[in-house]
């Protein structure tokens, strides 16, 4: 779109961002008729997956799942290359989905949204944008992505250092060459884990700070088998329904076992354990199925993972900095290739800043109890203001002029993770109180958009106007979050799930453990009428 055709464009829909969920949203909205445009803050499509390209970026959900399955002709097309994508081959894929659904002509890219405010009197939101355009529109969808506003501490001196610093979630296009270079990596989460292997290779020398050990398991990537790859694309649809109807979305190739881990005896957990870590991936976590709910049954995890770190890691007293003391899967289970057995490598050292936290940054390198830590690189891969954060970040208005940052600012409150009492026709794709990061987001997004397009359609069908969220469903919804997250392991540690790695940010329990109870809801509530919402 040229900036002329766009100057106070009016428009049906703006959407905020040009990832997975901003373009599948502006492909529906297109199929609808509505005038949509999406505004991206990138230099191109692609979401997270323009942003992360850190050494060894890779989906942690098979790329067979991890893929749209709304277009027939698009699941049997495209040919996934190995069992776990990288950061390269699905930027590919989503370039292939703006170009396959002629989507490029209503993107806007190198663009931020700065603030939305809905005028009640003409009942629409006036959108401002960094490109000074203003847009008008009747829907406001937010495709911000869950974990897109990155989180660098501010630790005292970091400006002042005389290095480079990267942060894993907008690593430069051009790539980053660490030869020859002492480098740092501040973090273990997944991020870390998948870049230090690929930075301790090439690094002279690494330096691992390490506030909380973390939970890896083996990726075990390998090109995909075209017999088994020929098998799922027989019935895709079958494949990925069976999918959706588990807890996280996904799990097509090993189903969880409904069986407790806590009626096992030793030699059975062993040789289940035995069998998932070859498997490899996420599915560690569904050998058993109360591994996520029961502290006990979590446990037996936990002791396996802890015995394979030691017979990974040479050195004890690193095997033992290594393995984690808290709950697996409480904070997002790792997904690694050769994370422990990097720190065997002479020229990786891990310092423990559980205790003693980073000090300080100065101008040679990292500070930790007194003692400098002189590095040429800094790595701050340490994570993200997850699923509110992007939207906090956007001036939001609703009715009465309220902005969202005052209307969570003790947490978010949301009904259904799809809209927000006092903001109409806003809706929020995989929003706080969805099932969104604790599930194959690509299903949760096809599940959100088309729910959103139907809503639309349904309003207009019915000759009305707006459609939110009422403050009684919303609040009724926001205790029901937290009373299923209650039943589970998720509330034993300081996770990004609670908002607990950013300073001062409210902690409470974001994600809604349980795609398919989630997705019946959200088809009840639309075959009673909208329940819970208010429709003018
Ligand atoms: P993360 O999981 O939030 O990890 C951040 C790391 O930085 C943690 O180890 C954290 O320690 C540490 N940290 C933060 N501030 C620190 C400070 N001031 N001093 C020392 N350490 C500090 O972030 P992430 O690794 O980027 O991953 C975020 C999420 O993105 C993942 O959980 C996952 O959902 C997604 N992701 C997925 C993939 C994949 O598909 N394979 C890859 C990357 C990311 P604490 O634990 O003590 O807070």
């Amino acid at each position: 779109m040229t900036s002329a055709a766009a100057a106070n464009r009016e428009l049906d829909v703006v959407i905020v961002g040009a990832g997975f969920a901003g373009l599948y949203m502006l492909h529906r909205a297109h199929e609808l008729g509505l005038q949509a445009e999406a505004i991206e803050r990138g230099d191109g499509v692609g979401g997270t997956w323009y942003w992360n390209r850190y050494p060894g970026a890779r989906c942690d959900v098979p790329s067979m799942e991890y893929s749209f399955g709304f277009d027939h002709d698009l699941e049997q097309e495209w040919e996934w290359t190995e069992k776990y994508a990288t950061q390269s081959e699905i930027l590919s894929y989503i370039e292939h989905i703006a170009d396959r659904f002629n989507l490029r002509d209503d993107v806007t890219l190198s663009t931020t949204v700065e603030s939305c405010r809905f005028d009640e009197s003409s009942g629409r939101w006036s959108v401002a944008t960094s490109d000074g355009i203003d847009r008008c529109a009747r829907f406001v969808v937010m495709a911000t992505g869950c974990l897109s506003a990155a989180n660098v501490p501010d630790i005292e001196g970091r400006d002042g250092f005389g290095g480079r610093t990267f942060h894993t979630g907008r690593w430069p296009h051009e790539g980053v060459d660490f030869s020859g270079r002492r480098v740092a990596v501040i973090g273990t989460g997944s991020s870390a884990v998948q870049s230090i292997p690929f930075i301790a290779a090439e690094a002279d020398r690494l330096t691992v700070f390490q506030r909380t050990a973390t939970w890896a398991v083996p990726a075990h990537n390998e090109p995909l088998d075209p017999a088994v790859v020929a098998e799922i694309k027989a019935d895709y649809a079958a494949w990925r329904e069976t999918a959706r109807d588990s807890s996280s979305a996904f799990g097509g190739y090993y189903p969880r076992r409904e069986v407790s881990a806590l009626d096992a005896d030793d030699a059975e957990l062993a040789g289940q354990f035995d069998e998932r870590w070859e498997v490899g991936g996420l599915s560690f976590l569904r050998a058993y199925n109360d591994l996520l709910l029961d502290e006990q049954a979590n446990a037996t995890a936990a002791d396996y993972i802890r015995s394979k770190i030691a017979e990974l890691v040479h050195d004890p007293g690193t095997a033992a900095l290594l393995s984690p003391d808290t709950i697996v899967g409480c904070k997002r289970l790792c997904v690694d290739t050769d994370y422990y057995a990097t720190y065997n490598r002479p020229n990786v050292r891990l310092i423990d800043v559980s205790s003693d936290p980073v000090e300080r940054i100065d101008a040679t390198g990292i500070v930790v109890d007194g003692v400098v830590h002189a590095v040429d690189d800094i790595v701050f891969a340490t994570g993200f203001d997850a699923m509110t954060g992007a939207l906090d970040r956007i001036a939001i208005e609703g009715r009465g002029g309220r902005s969202l940052r005052d209307a969570w600012s003790a947490g978010p409150l949301t009904y259904l993770g799809l809209q927000i009492a006092g903001f109409p026709n806003l809706f929020t794709i995989t929003g706080p109180g969805s099932p969104s990061v604790l599930t194959n987001m690509i299903a949760s997004i096809e599940q959100h958009v088309e729910w959103i397009i139907d809503a639309i359609e349904t309003l207009d069908a019915g000759g009305m106007s707006t459609i939110e969220a009422s403050d009684e469903a919303q609040a009724q919804w926001v205790g029901h979050v937290n009373e299923v997250a209650n039943h589970t392991v998720f509330h034993g540690c300081s996770s990004w799930y609670l908002g607990a790695n950013v300073p001062g940010k409210p902690r409470v329990f974001m994600p809604l453990p349980g795609f398919p109870e989630y997705r019946a809801v959200c088809d009840e509530v639309v075959a009673d009428g909208y329940r819970g919402f208010v429709r003018t």
